[in-house]
């Protein structure tokens, strides 16, 4: 695997020379609850959830491991190569592995994320649980892979570490210092869907992600465009069953880049209710393989073509919500 070094962009050379201001995310939720608005509903979600042992038993596990999310660099370096990272992250559980140049656009305000590659990785949760949603068996399952996930970045991490690269793990519980979901695309794990949790070709909406930001030069892949979030023009499944109608049909621009957006507004009160809702999650048709092999399969055939008369049945199910496996 060739590890030729990607040449900076206007941007990284801008942000790495003169740390000169980006238009870069806020805080929405799960931070220092001095940060954002909703702090008090953060602490009150946290009183909350100390009474749900499966939650909470994982939630304190996260917790626990920030401290080892970075630390010592070996001193002497040893060669690693692109290869024995992927198979290291696969062996420690990871599902999926890619690799983008970490974006400035996508750092928090007041954070600076020095390392220039971001190893993306994705671990699927069980659907039986998430079918419950919204149920506290959900969110134990959430904060399970949750746990896990920070566990196979942390240990990534320390690998690469060990080879005396830095590297340092980016925790899929609280927000950290950079957005995980646009570093996840741009290193081709997956699409954005319209309840704007990521679209994976195998586990649909039910992968979560974690990042681990390194010095090893690596080579990038690159965002995949399978057709996935094509699907979400014509389906509604997500939009229709969110009880407080926080998904929208239309895209937005958001620090320069149009996509879909879910209201925060909306979608916060509901969610901090109701176990961490995930019925967008639940609902997306994507999360049952025949469905998105199927889809995926038409979709290449219908280039330049008409649609057939299956994917004009497939479209008015989807429009329909339907989710069963065709
Ligand atoms: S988590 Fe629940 S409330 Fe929030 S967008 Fe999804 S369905 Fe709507
Ligand atoms: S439920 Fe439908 S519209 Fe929503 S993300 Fe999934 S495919 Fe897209």
């Amino acid at each position: 695997m060739s590890t030729t070094p990607v040449p900076l962009t206007d941007y990284e050379a801008s942000y790495r020379d003169a740390r000169s201001p980006l238009e870069q995310p806020e805080y929405v939720f799960w931070a220092p609850p001095a940060r954002i608005p909703r702090g008090a509903d953060q602490n009150r979600w946290k009183e909350r959830s100390a009474n749900w042992p499966i939650s909470y038993h994982y939630s304190s596990l996260c917790a626990a491991a920030y401290e080892r999310l970075n630390g010592p660099v070996a001193p002497t370096l040893r060669p690693l190569t692109q290869d024995q990272v992927r198979a290291m992250a696969l062996e420690l559980g990871a599902r999926d592995f890619g690799v983008t140049t970490v974006d400035p656009r996508h750092v928090f305000r007041g954070c600076i994320v020095a390392e220039r590659y971001a190893i993306a990785i994705g671990l699927d949760e069980n659907p039986a649980e998430i079918d419950k949603a919204p149920a506290l068996e959900t969110n134990d399952e959430v904060m399970r892979v949750y746990y896990e996930l920070g566990e196979i970045a942390i240990k990534l991490a320390a690998f690469i570490r060990a080879h005396g690269y830095p590297a340092r793990a980016h925790h899929p519980l609280g927000s950290g210092d950079i957005l995980i979901i646009p570093h996840a695309i741009a290193a081709g794990l997956g699409e954005l869907g319209k309840h704007g949790s990521v679209l994976h070709a195998t586990h649909g909406a039910l992968v979560r992600l974690a990042l681990v930001t390194t010095d090893l030069e690596l080579a990038v892949d690159g965002p995949r465009d399978r057709g996935l979030a094509d699907v979400c023009t014509r389906c509604k499944a997500c939009e229709r069953a969110c009880p407080p109608g926080a998904i929208s049909n239309e895209k937005q621009d958001v620090r320069g880049s149009v996509r879909y957006i879910v209201d925060f507004e909306r979608c916060l009160p509901y969610f901090l209710e109701n176990y961490g809702c995930a019925i967008c999650i639940k609902v997306c048709p994507w999360n049952k393989p025949n469905f998105a092999r199927a889809v995926l399969q038409q979709y290449a055939e219908r280039q330049g073509r008409p649609p057939s008369e299956s994917t004009r049945r497939l479209s008015a199910e989807l429009e329909a919500g339907i989710r069963d496996d065709p």
